[in-house]
């Protein structure tokens, strides 16, 4: 085991033993020999605990729980920790550091339903079945999700984060075709171009083994994105899901400068499940979790966007375009609303706003 010392920190209701990075400015994504703990992903962890949760409690069987890039094995050790029901949990790092700390880890707690495995997550992947499968890598999932999708069990969630926001926002674009298979387009909607690509791209891997994806929860933030698939088997469900994959032009984007690009394929459907945000906010009402409050919000936004259009406006940017200034989005709101017109908030953006009303009628709005 390496000499750099560990440090016991508490998440959730668990105490765990991490490598802590006394002055590092890094965000996620970034790559280290040694497996550090990443107080910025607090949030992300905890909502897998709630996510596992509803998957348990809609569960009339055993349910097999996969942390598959665990580190120091604090989000497979949570999940033992702090979740009830019929479930067991392995915890996985190829790495011989992160296994000894999740050894270690697994010493100070008397849990009878977790183990720990020292493989390429690939090779675990090919070897067992999971009814949950948590993929949380340095940068792209992009090498895990073909096997994710040959392990998952019928009816079975895949979580996937993605720190490669750069790539699939469109910086590095030439990256995003090569590893996602999908054109970004840099722009003020770049985030959920790049969220659609992510699962167009794992709708693709499920569709090569005959299964079908269905998003229950998705989101990014500055540093990541994040999202959970229920997946389905048969081919029915299948070509259900590849239905959701189109292109769509730069020019049906009112922020496009360039005319003719094609972006994607992307996802083209519903990014969120509302009954399941819905259930997961129940479960998460009766805990007491550092990031609470933050989910809370994050879940409140989710759901009110679930049954919004595809794509936002943003009010500055909207604003730049027809050269006015922007309207209190209180305004904006009541009067497409009186209007007849659905509108709601987006977390891609906290001035964005999602809307099924025609551009004329926004532009009455800014305009007056
Ligand atoms: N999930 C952890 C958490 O919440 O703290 C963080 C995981 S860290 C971002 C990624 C981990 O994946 C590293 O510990 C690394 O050793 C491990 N890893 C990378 N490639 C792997 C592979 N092919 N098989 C198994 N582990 C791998």
């Amino acid at each position: 085991m390496t000499s750099q010392k560990t440090e016991t920190i508490i998440e959730g209701k668990t105490k765990i033993l991490v490598f802590r990075k006394k002055t590092s400015k890094k965000g996620p994504g970034t790559k280290d020999s040694l497996p550090f703990y990443n107080p910025s992903m607090e949030l992300n962890r905890d909502l897998s605990i709630f996510m596992v949760q509803f998957l348990v409690n809609n569960s009339k069987k055993h349910v097999d729980i996969l942390d598959g890039l665990s580190a120091s094995g604090i989000r497979g050790i949570r999940f033992a920790n702090e979740i009830k029901g019929d479930f067991d949990v392995t915890v996985n790092d190829w790495s011989k550091d992160a296994y000894d700390l999740i050894i270690k880890n697994l010493k100070q707690h008397d849990l009878k339903n977790v183990v720990a495995t020292n493989k390429n997550l690939n090779v675990l992947l090919s070897e067992n079945r999971f009814d949950y499968i948590d993929i949380d890598p340095f940068g792209s999932p992009v090498g895990f999700v073909d096997s994710a999708m040959r392990s998952i069990k019928n009816g079975g969630v895949v979580a996937c984060t993605a720190t490669d926001t750069a790539t699939l926002c469109g910086v590095y674009p030439r990256v995003c075709w090569r590893r996602y298979g999908a054109m970004p387009f840099h722009s003020p909607v770049m985030k959920e171009i790049g969220m659609r690509i992510l699962l167009g791209f794992i709708c693709r891997e499920a569709g090569k083994y005959d299964r079908g994806i269905e998003p229950l929860i998705c989101y990014s933030t500055d540093h990541y994105f994040r999202v959970y698939v229920r997946v389905q088997k048969g081919v029915k469900h299948a070509n259900n899901s590849m239905k959701n994959l189109s292109y769509i032009r730069s020019d049906d984007l009112i922020f496009s400068k360039n005319n003719n690009v094609d972006i994607g394929p992307l996802w083209i459907e519903n990014l969120q499940d509302k009954k399941v945000i819905q259930e997961v906010r129940t479960i998460l009402f009766e805990k007491e979790l550092g990031t609470k409050h933050d989910l809370w919000k994050l879940l409140d936004i989710l759901e009110e966007e679930s049954d919004g259009p595809r794509f936002f406006y943003t009010t500055g940017d909207l604003a730049s375009i027809w050269k006015c200034s922007p309207p209190k989005t209180k305004k904006i709101f009541e009067k497409l609303n009186k209007k007849g017109y659905k509108v709601c908030r987006t977390h891609f953006n906290p001035t964005g706003f999602k809307t099924d009303a025609p551009l004329k009628e926004i532009e009455k709005i800014f305009k007056n």
